[in-house]
């Protein structure tokens, strides 16, 4: 039957009867079904946090392992869940590098709680996309009354108006694409070809992630300045403001300043009041990067480190790095929101809405959908409190400092001052032992250990030279695990 519907074409597919629904029951599976996986499917998630020291915590695949042990097609006919459990745990689970394990020390340690795996699976439940208020009211409104409790937590002015996205490097991205419309508004409508050289400053010490953020923005690598730091690597403002005042005598357009208060490779700090100083001194855009340290402003012990952040146009902190939310989780603070609708606000006419007075999150970065993230964090802050939350994070940086003690006790171990927060760079560097073969060492002594799958450490450099990084933050270390991987790593030194 075709039949003419408005817009001038025919409609040959309407028909008259669709059939049965193939999948009938709650979430397209039989009545019961759900209900019982789902338990199932808890209990196992409980068998897996409860035993997860028995886990080797560096996956012991190889390349390609995980790949052949999967079909390399999708199965035509639907499958038990039963034999989908069997090939997680017998195929995926043994090439998982186990995040979540107590003894994960490598990269940035993270942790999924409890609560925050509850959240995600009330999140996937409702499936909402937060597009418009309208399109998730609940979503949009929870995201602003939690965010403003993260705010309230680490101690930010109530200015100051949160948004998460999925990571840290698309939150600089936001920020920066918002510093690019504010310093370059001529290439709104004609784009970079025409108009100045945008620059951003930042120091040898910053995240890959504003590297990235600056070329995907067309600034190109020249858009990039990498300003000089002085002691602690930190970066020096006197550098900064000369490097600024050069570019403006010479033909570029000075756009944004990105410190890192807890920098990746060694959680340096860099001095955020001064260079607060000189990037409103310029009018440039002042984008603070505290994705991993961000959360430890709310202990008052550590405070004195995020001096200044409160003259930033913008914040990223990743509460799915160090505040128990399972990833992806990362909030961009900015004080003017509609600096970020300048940059990011579009609306097609199927997106239009009556509201006013309401935030639309699409307005606020590139995504235009969103998860119902918020939910997560939610449960995480209500779950432990705030005594409970600032509780957690000093018992890592107490952990930390035991570390720290142990590893200046050892002849033959040196350490890279200062550590601030939660993570420590050591060494082994026995007497005579130098340059590339030190290097070596310690490359050989890391392996070993990770190997070993007692714990997992990630190496940086400095100087050009290797040391190790041993980054505590987990919600399940305790001082067995941090004792029991400074002893691999002792062991693993013994020729
Ligand atoms: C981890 C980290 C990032 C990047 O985080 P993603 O969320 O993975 O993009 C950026 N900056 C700093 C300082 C970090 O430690």
């Amino acid at each position: 039957m075709t039949r003419r519907i408005p817009g001038g074409g025919t409609d040959d597919e309407a028909s008259p009867d669709a059939g049965p629904n193939p999948a009938t029951g709650p979430g397209g599976m039989p009545p019961g079904e759900f209900r019982e996986w789902g338990h199932r499917f808890v209990d196992w998630v409980g068998d897996y946090l409860e035993r997860i020291d028995e886990y080797p915590v560096l996956a012991r695949v190889k390349p390609g392992e995980v790949r052949d042990g999967l079909n390399p097609t999708a199965p035509v006919a639907g499958e038990p869940v039963e034999a989908l459990l069997r090939d997680f745990e017998s195929v995926i689970l043994p090439g998982v590098t186990h995040w979540n394990h107590p003894s994960f020390f490598g990269y940035f340690a993270v942790s999924g709680s409890g609560p925050g795996i509850l959240g995600e699976l009330l999140a996937a439940a409702l499936n909402v996309n937060a597009m418009v208020w309208k399109s998730a009211p609940a979503a949009t409104e929870l995201e602003e009354v939690t965010l403003g409790w993260l705010r309230d937590f680490v101690g930010l002015p109530a200015g100051f108006v949160g948004t998460i996205n999925d990571t840290a490097s698309t939150s600089t991205f936001v920020a920066l694409a918002a510093a690019r419309e504010r310093g370059l508004p001529e290439a709104r409508e004609g784009g970079l070809a025409g108009a100045p050289p945008g620059t951003v400053y930042t120091s040898r010490e910053a995240h890959s992630s504003v590297l990235k953020a600056v070329h995907a923005l067309g600034l190109g690598r020249r858009g990039v300045r990498t300003v000089a730091t002085g002691p602690g690597r930190a970066m020096d403002p006197a550098a900064l403001a000369a490097a600024i005042n050069h570019d403006v005598t010479s033909g570029f357009r000075p756009l944004a300043v990105v410190p890192t208060i807890g920098t990746t490779s060694t959680t340096a700090v860099d001095p955020v009041g001064a260079v607060a100083e000189v990037a409103r001194s310029r009018g440039l855009w002042l984008h603070v990067d505290a994705a991993y340290a961000g959360v430890a402003a709310a202990l008052p012990e550590l405070r004195h480190h995020f001096a200044g952040w409160e003259h930033a146009d913008s914040i990223v902190i990743n509460p799915h790095k160090w505040l128990f939310t399972p990833v992806d989780c990362s909030v961009l603070y900015v004080r003017n929101p509609s600096a970020l609708r300048a940059a990011f606000s579009l609306v097609p006419a199927y997106l239009e809405t009556s509201e006013t007075g309401v935030t639309h999150l699409m307005d606020h970065g590139l995504a235009l959908g969103r998860r119902f993230r918020s939910l997560k964090l939610w449960l995480v802050m209500r779950y432990f409190g705030q005594e409970g939350l600032r509780a957690i994070l000093a018992r890592h940086i107490a952990l930390t400092r035991r570390l720290a003690a142990a590893v200046d006790r050892e002849a033959g171990w040196e350490r890279w001052r200062p550590s601030p927060f939660s993570l420590v760079v050591l060494r082994r560097s026995p007497a005579g032992v130098r340059g590339r073969e030190r290097d070596a060492l310690n490359k050989a002594i890391m392996d070993r250990v990770n190997e070993s799958g007692a714990a997992f450490l990630s190496p940086t450099e400095i100087d050009g030279e290797t040391w190790l990084r041993f980054a505590i933050g987990n919600i399940h270390t305790t001082e067995r695990h941090v004792d029991a991987a400074w002893g691999a790593l002792l062991g693993a030194a013994k020729p």
